[in-house]
């Protein structure tokens, strides 16, 4: 990794043409399982790949890998098939393992993991060796805005303060790779969105490559290069935020990443499907998943409507006011739709109502996902 460059202000990121980047991260076809042949496979081949000074979000529900592909790359756990590269020199495979401490990764955890009987100071310095220039974790303390507390011990600072420190000691030893695990989880909401705001500027000053797993979409829409979706360990899709959002690839990536609905569907025409909703229109898509096939159609919680009505099929559950909108959670016997609407249509808790689909609105739809088997 580079060194500092202090001429760098906070937020600034130097985004080298793509030719010119080095792949500071491979992972090529990695098949996880623990208790040997015939338990479950956690992770189902994935690949992923990246540059120097990326910043990846690795986003997906609880249990679905995220850890285990961290252990991997950082090397607790040796893969099942598959490898992993660092700075192009293979780190991990079935037959080979390079330990951790040779990795030239920084971590930074959930929960601070901060050295209790060191200052601040020592804390940053700890991961530099007898030989190393000081002057680094002088300059990331100043960077993370510590730069008057070196003298405290961890248990005088805040939650935020106690994350900066973290990133700040991940950072001193000029790792190839920071790992941050989930990160904001424990910090209350404004330091959370702070603290996240500033962690691409942090990142981009030191040149940093960094993966940064959580479980909240929004999060890593917000501020990672790219968002990597892993689903019960199959990788679903890696595309830029706005990629994500505007075309996500599988029913998964919509439902998850943009909080949408998916309803079992089946083709009736080119053009219709048949959905617990009734007959609707989908979009171009749907001439791309084979005739028969069980399709799921995707509806944006805003790409429905709602109307109070006493004698309507839906219920609703749950309402939850998000500044903005309202978000609505709608049963109508076995089916649950999300809506998202506008202040002014205000339904109480537990009112009948129905639900209709904006008429305009664009419906993708997918096919039902297949479990991949390795061969
Ligand atoms: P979370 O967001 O809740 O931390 P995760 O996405 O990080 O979840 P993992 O911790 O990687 O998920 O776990 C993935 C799956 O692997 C889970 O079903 C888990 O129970 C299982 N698993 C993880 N480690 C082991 C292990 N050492 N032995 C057996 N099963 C394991």
């Amino acid at each position: 990794m580079d060194q500092p460059n202090p001429s760098l202000s906070r937020g600034e990121r130097v985004v080298l043409p793509s030719r010119q980047r080095q792949q500071r991260l491979q992972v090529e076809g990695l098949w996880q399982r623990f208790g040997g042949n015939g338990a479950p496979w956690i992770l189902q081949g994935i690949d992923l790949q990246l540059q120097e000074r990326e910043l990846v979000g690795l986003l997906g529900p609880s249990g679905c890998g995220k850890t285990s592909l961290l252990r991997l790359i950082v090397g607790f756990d040796r893969p099942c098939r598959g490898r992993v590269l660092l700075d192009g020199q293979e780190v991990s495979s079935p037959t080979w393992l390079r330990p951790p401490e040779r990795r030239n990764i920084g971590m930074v955890f959930q929960d601070d993991a901060l050295f209790p009987h060191l200052s601040v100071w020592d804390n940053a310095c700890f991961g530099l060796g007898l030989g190393q220039d000081r002057s680094r974790a002088g300059w990331l303390l100043e960077l993370v805005g510590l730069a008057g507390l070196a003298e405290r011990y961890p248990h005088e600072l805040s939650g935020g303060q106690r994350q900066r420190l973290a990133l700040a000691r991940a950072l001193a030893p000029a790792p190839s790779l920071v790992l941050l695990d989930e990160p904001f989880s424990n910090l209350d909401v404004e330091v959370r969105l702070r603290l996240r705001s500033e962690l691409p500027g942090v990142l981009a000053c030191c040149g940093a490559t960094g993966l940064m797993v959580t479980h909240d979409p929004e999060e890593a829409l917000a501020i990672c290069d790219r968002v990597a979706v892993l689903n019960g360990g199959h990788l679903e899709q890696c595309a830029q935020p706005r990629q994500l959002v505007e075309a996500p690839t599988t029913g998964f990536v919509a439902s998850f990443v943009l909080q949408a609905n998916l309803l079992p569907a089946r083709r009736v025409d080119e053009q219709t499907v048949n959905t617990p909703l009734g007959l609707l229109r989908c979009l171009s898509n749907a001439a791309a998943v084979a005739p028969h096939e069980p399709l799921q159609v995707l509806l944006r919680p805003e790409q429905l409507q709602l109307k109070a009505d006493s004698q309507g099929p839906g219920n609703v559950d749950c309402r939850e006011f998000l500044g903005q909108v309202w978000l609505y959670r709608i049963r109508m016997g076995k089916l649950t739709l999300k809506l998202r609407q506008p202040l002014s249509n205000t339904l109480a808790l537990h009112q009948r109502c129905v639900v209709s689909i904006d008429p305009v609105a664009e419906l993708l739809l997918y096919p039902q996902r297949i479990p991949l088997i390795p061969v």
